[in-house]
C-alpha cells in the first residue's frame, strides 16, 4: 500500500474542507483534501452567504465572483408569506441579513446564490494554491492517531486501491454523517424533531407573478389547500427550489404529484408548464456534535453542527468556525504557538455554534406561527415581530464574544442594546470582531484587509510608536508572526478605533487585547501577556 505524507489530512472538499485548505494554505501549510464524490452535486443546499462569509471570500480573493453569481437587491429585500405565488399576500418582512446593498459595518454586502454556483470557485481556488492538494473519488475507511500524529486508510472509490496517509492532523469536513466524528468517538447532541421537508428543484416561468418589485422575495412563504411551502429563487430567472413542510418523510412524492402540489402553490392552471429536476429530504432539528476535537483530530462545518435551514445560517457558522480553528493550527503546525492553543477551538467556537443552531430552530417555529397566526385568526402582530430574527441578525453574526486565554479579559462593559441577536455596535473590544473601515476615500481598502494572516497590532493617537515597534521586534525575533500597521490619525478619528493607543487583532478578525489612549502599559508586558509564544 503506498504511503503519502501530509500536514494536515481535510476529509471532505465541501465548501468547509476547502475553505480550510485555503486558510492553511494561506499560512503556508500543506494539506490533502480527500472527497468521496467524483464530481459536486447541482442540487443545491445552501444560498445565503452572509457578509461574514463574503469577507473571508474577499480574504481569499473570490468575493467578486461569488457575488456576481447572485440574485441581487431586488430579490433580496425582504420575505414574504401569502396564501400562493398569484395570490394575496399575507406579510413582507424585511431582511436586512439577506439584503445585497452596502452597509457600514462590512466591506461585503450578503449574496443570495446557491452552494452548487459556489462549490466549483472554491474547488478552483484551491487547486491554484501552492500547498493544496485535492483527491476526489476518494473515501476515508481507517483513522486512527496517537501523539505523534494520524493515520488514515483511503480508498479510491472507482479502483478500489487503497493508500496510507500520515498526518500531522486531521480536519473532518465530512459533512452530517461524518465519518470522521464516530472515528473519535463523538456523537451528535441537541433536538432533530420528527419534521423534514421535501426540497424540490424545478424550472418554471413565475416572472407573470414575481416580475413586480412587490412581489419579490428572497423567500416566498406559501399556505394553500394542499399545503405549506416555501419557493426560493435559485438564479432570480426560472430555476427555483421548492421547500415543502409537513410530509410523511417515506411519502412517494411523484414528479405529478409535486407538479399538482405546485399548480396549487404558485396559484396557476393544471396546464402551467413545470418541469421537475431532482429531489432531497433534510430534517429539522439543532444539533452539535459533543466534542469538536480530540486529539489531533478536529471537526469542521456540518460534522461538527448540523442547523435546520431556516435563517442560512449553517454554512455561514461552519466559515467563521473554520477561521477559528485554521489559523490556530496553522501555528501549532509551524512551531510559533504552543500546541495548547488547538483546545481554544473548541471552547471558543462551540458555544457560538450552539447559539446559532438554537436560533435557527426557533426560526422555524416563528415562521409557522406566521401562517398559524393568520389561518387561526391569532395575534399576527406578534407572530410578525417574533419572525424578525429569521432575517435580521446583525448582533449574531458582527456582535458575538469569544472568552478564552487567547483574548485579554475586557475590563469595561459590554455595549448594552435591546436585542443581542439583531443589534450590533461596531466597537473595539477584547473577544469581538475588529470593526470594518475604509482605509480610501474610494472604499475600496477596508481595514479587515490588513487583518488574515499574523497578528497585527494597529496602533492609534497617542501610541509611543518607538516603544510599541521595540516591542514588536522583540516578538518577531522570537518567530513569531507578528506585523504593525500605524495609520493617519484623521483616518480612525469617528470610528470605533479612535480612543484606542493599540489593538491586536487575530488571524481570524478578534480582538485579543487593546490599550485604550491614557492606559499606561508596557507594550513588551502587554504583547507577551496576550500572544500564544510559543516559549
Ligand atoms: C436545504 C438546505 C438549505 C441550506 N441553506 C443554507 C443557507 O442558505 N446558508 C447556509 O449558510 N447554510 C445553508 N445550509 C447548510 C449548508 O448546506 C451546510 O452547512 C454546508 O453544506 C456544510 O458544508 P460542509 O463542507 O461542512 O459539508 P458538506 O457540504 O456536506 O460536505 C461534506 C463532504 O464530505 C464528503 N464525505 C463524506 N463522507 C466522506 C468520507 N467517508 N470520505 C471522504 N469524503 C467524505 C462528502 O462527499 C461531501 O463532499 C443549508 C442546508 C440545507 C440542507
Amino acid at each position: 500500500m503506498a504511503t503519502h505524507e501530509t500536514s494536515v489530512l481535510i476529509v471532505g472538499a465541501g465548501p468547509i474542507g476547502l475553505a480550510a485548505a485555503i486558510l492553511l494554505d494561506q499560512q503556508g501549510v500543506s494539506t490533502l483534501v480527500v472527497d468521496r464524490k467524483p464530481d459536486f452535486d447541482d442540487h443545491p443546499r445552501a444560498r445565503l452567504m452572509d457578509s461574514c462569509t463574503l469577507e473571508l471570500f474577499r480574504q481569499f480573493g473570490i468575493a467578486d465572483a461569488v457575488e456576481a453569481t447572485g440574485i441581487g437587491p431586488d430579490w433580496t429585500e425582504v420575505i414574504t408569506c401569502a396564501e400562493s405565488i398569484a395570490g394575496k399576500q399575507i406579510a413582507r418582512i424585511p431582511s436586512p441579513e439577506f439584503h445585497s446593498v452596502p452597509r457600514p459595518i462590512t466591506p461585503q454586502v450578503p449574496v443570495m446564490t446557491c452552494q452548487d454556483l459556489l462549490e466549483p470557485i472554491l474547488y478552483e481556488r484551491a487547486k491554484a494554491s501552492d500547498h493544496v492538494e485535492v483527491q476526489l473519488s476518494r473515501e476515508i475507511i481507517e483513522l486512527d492517531q496517537d501523539e505523534s500524529g494520524c493515520r488514515a486508510r483511503i480508498r479510491n472509490v472507482d479502483t478500489g486501491e487503497e493508500e496510507e496517509i500520515l498526518a500531522s492532523y486531521v480536519i473532518g469536513a465530512d459533512g452530517v454523517k461524518s465519518f470522521v466524528r464516530k472515528a473519535i468517538g463523538a456523537v451528535l447532541e441537541g433536538e432533530a424533531r420528527d419534521m423534514y421537508f421535501r426540497d424540490v428543484l424545478f424550472h418554471a416561468d413565475l416572472s407573470p407573478w414575481v416580475d413586480d418589485l412587490d412581489r419579490k422575495g428572497a423567500l416566498l412563504f406559501v399556505a394553500h389547500p394542499m399545503g405549506a411551502g416555501t419557493f426560493q429563487p435559485l438564479d432570480g430567472k426560472q430555476r427555483y427550489r421548492i421547500q415543502i413542510g409537513g410530509l410523511d418523510p417515506d411519502a412517494d412524492i411523484s414528479d405529478e404529484w409535486c407538479r399538482k402540489w405546485l399548480w396549487s402553490a404558485i396559484g396557476a392552471g393544471d396546464e402551467f408548464p413545470i418541469e421537475i429536476f431532482s429531489k432531497t429530504i433534510w430534517q429539522v432539528g439543532a444539533r452539535a456534535s459533543n466534542h469538536f476535537s480530540k486529539g489531533r483530530i478536529f471537526l469542521a462545518g456540518d460534522a461538527a453542527q448540523v442547523f435546520t435551514p431556516t435563517g442560512g445560517m449553517g454554512m455561514n457558522c461552519a466559515f467563521a468556525g473554520v477561521r477559528n480553528l485554521a489559523w490556530k493550527l496553522a501555528y501549532v503546525v509551524r512551531g510559533v504557538a504552543p500546541a495548547s492553543i488547538l483546545e481554544t477551538y473548541e471552547s471558543e467556537w462551540k458555544p457560538q455554534s450552539l447559539r446559532r443552531t438554537k436560533a435557527a430552530l426557533e426560526n422555524t417555529d416563528y415562521i409557522i406561527g406566521v401562517f398559524s397566526a393568520y389561518v387561526g385568526g391569532g395575534d399576527l402582530y406578534k407572530a410578525l415581530n417574533d419572525v424578525k430574527q429569521y432575517t435580521h441578525y446583525e448582533g449574531t453574526i458582527f456582535g458575538y464574544e469569544i472568552a478564552s486565554d487567547l483574548c485579554q479579559k475586557d475590563p469595561a462593559d459590554p455595549p448594552q442594546v435591546e436585542d443581542e441577536g439583531q443589534d450590533y455596535v461596531p466597537i473595539v473590544r477584547s473577544g469581538r470582531r475588529a470593526p470594518h473601515l475604509w482605509l480610501d476615500s474610494n472604499e475600496e481598502r477596508s481595514i479587515l484587509d490588513v487583518y488574515g494572516t499574523d497578528y497585527v497590532l494597529v496602533l492609534g493617537e497617542g501610541a509611543d510608536d518607538a516603544a510599541w515597534t521595540d516591542a514588536a521586534s522583540k516578538i518577531q525575533g522570537r518567530g513569531f508572526p507578528l506585523a504593525i500597521e500605524r495609520f493617519e490619525a484623521s483616518r480612525l478619528e469617528g470610528t470605533p478605533y479612535e480612543g484606542e493607543e493599540a489593538t491586536l487583532v487575530r488571524p481570524d478578525l478578534i480582538v485579543a487585547g487593546h490599550v485604550p489612549r491614557g492606559e499606561s502599559v508596557r507594550p513588551v508586558e502587554f504583547l507577551e501577556s496576550v500572544l500564544p509564544l510559543a516559549s
